[in-house]
């Protein structure tokens, strides 16, 4: 059975939750690698619409074991939260296991993130203010707390007081803001350890385990390539790995037992927060792909910007990570228009380039070069069969497929499991 990466292949949002979600029925386990509560799936099933943070997708499925890998940061209080919103719209939690090596995001990092992003004044990343970058960036400075921390009292005391010497420091004298207590944070973190432990667990045995017993396992990513902290468009980025080699490195599987590199892509582009987006649309076009596709963040309700599809920033997810196949996701939301049409290569300084380039000045002055093509102008949503697309569609997608380089699996045409066209089967 395979080991399947799912994989955004842009920016972030592309509809990874609903392909995780549909491909869980046969999988045995579903983890999530990278990212945290910034993260937002919206997952539409028999059972009605969830959003989803920090469970991953598989939650649904009795005999699916969901696993948070110790590449996640993790907030205790909004995992608690999410468990608690999913076991009351009776969603059997049992199965649900975090990492006891995941970096827990404490409230000292929710604070620093507030606080950071405003000294950056005009230059702010447009983070969510869950303290996920500096969560990270304490991970990296060998001061961060673990899952398995919030268990063992002693380790706990210890970690938190050399954690707080630093961050009181850091909060009353640079960002003049109030310190942090000391025993206010170890009387909450033991809490949430005491709440938490009947779902801490080794994970990477337990997918290392699962691995060898040949079962399906699928890895779950949040956000895009694009936002990749090595390869995306840094410093506008996230501060973990969302790529392939980010989801063996997050669940602790060698990158030899990767099969399947699943990328999903959405139909056109979207961004949320700074940053350079050489396809946004700032008129009437940008706005209607926005309210067809209702492109709000689920967890920060931000108006996501909008654009074409960029092929070459495709192209480049594409080479960096080795995507075997893909899903295009949200192919209706283009219904409406009567052209459309997809950036086959930048200009820069008069000459055409293929390649993103890794200066973000330059890539805000590259032009997008465009193709277009006819529209559809007819809904998809009730299509099962590619033959079945309009022709223009079908065009559209093929089109894209060559670009990126990669054969089109899935095409997706709604929101729910049953809108999909299965274009070639994945395994
Ligand atoms: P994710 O984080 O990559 O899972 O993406 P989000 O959950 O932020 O955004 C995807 C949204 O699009 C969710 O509300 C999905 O239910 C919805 N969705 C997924 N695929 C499709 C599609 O093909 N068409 C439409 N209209 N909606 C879709």
């Amino acid at each position: 059975m395979p080991v399947i990466a799912i994989i955004g292949a842009q920016w972030g949002d592309e509809g990874k939750g609903k392909i995780v979600d549909m491909l869980a029925e046969t999988a045995n386990v579903v983890a999530r690698f990278s990212g945290g509560d910034n993260a937002g799936h919206t997952v539409v099933n028999p059972a009605g619409e969830f959003k989803l943070h920090l469970v991953p997708a598989g939650i649904f499925y009795p005999q699916c074991r969901c696993l948070i890998g110790h590449g996640v940061v993790v907030n205790p209080e909004s995992l608690l939260g999410e468990i608690a919103y999913l076991s009351e719209r009776g969603v059997d939690t049992r199965n649900l296991f975090v990492s006891d090596r995941a970096h827990v995001v404490m409230p000292y990092h929710i604070m620093q993130d507030r606080l950071e992003e405003q000294a950056r004044q005009n230059s702010a990343i447009g983070t969510t203010h869950k303290g996920i970058g500096p969560a990270y960036a304490d991970k990296a400075a060998r001061v961060g707390i673990r899952v398995g921390d919030l268990l063992d009292e002693d380790l706990l005391r210890s970690r938190l007081t050399m954690a707080l010497a630093l961050k009181n420091q850091l909060l009353t004298q640079v960002h003049k803001a109030s310190g942090i207590d000391l025993e206010q944070v170890f009387e909450q973190s033991l809490e949430w350890g005491k709440k938490l432990s009947r779902h801490v667990a080794d994970t990477s045995v337990m997918i290392q385990e699962s691995v060898e017993r040949d079962e399906m396992v699928l890895l779950e990513g949040a956000q895009g390539v694009m936002l990749d902290l090595d390869v995306g468009t840094y410093p506008y980025v996230t501060s973990s790995h969302p790529t392939a080699a980010g989801a063996c490195l997050g669940v602790g599987l060698p990158p030899t037992r990767l099969q399947h590199v699943l990328a999903i892509f959405k139909a056109y582009t979207t961004r949320v927060g700074g940053g350079p987006m050489p396809t946004e649309l700032l008129d009437e076009i940008g706005d209607l792909i926005c309210e067809r596709g209702n492109e709000y963040g689920a967890t920060t309700g931000r108006r996501r910007r909008c654009g074409w599809f960029d092929a070459v920033a495709a192209r480049y997810s594409m080479r960096v990570n080795g995507f075997t196949g893909a899903a295009l996701t949200r192919l209706d939301i283009l219904d409406a228009m009567r052209t459309v049409k997809v950036c086959a290569a930048y200009k820069l300084d008069g000459k055409i380039i293929e390649s993103v380039p890794g200066d973000l000045a330059r890539l805000a002055e590259c032009q997008p070069v465009y193709e277009e093509m006819p529209g559809w102008e007819t809904p998809t949503s009730d299509v099962r069969r590619f033959e079945d697309l309009p022709e223009a569609a079908q065009r559209y997608v093929l089109r894209l497929s060559e670009l990126i380089g990669c054969t089109i699996n899935l095409v997706s045409v709604g929101a729910s499991r049953s809108e999909t066209i299965i274009v070639k089967s994945l395994v």
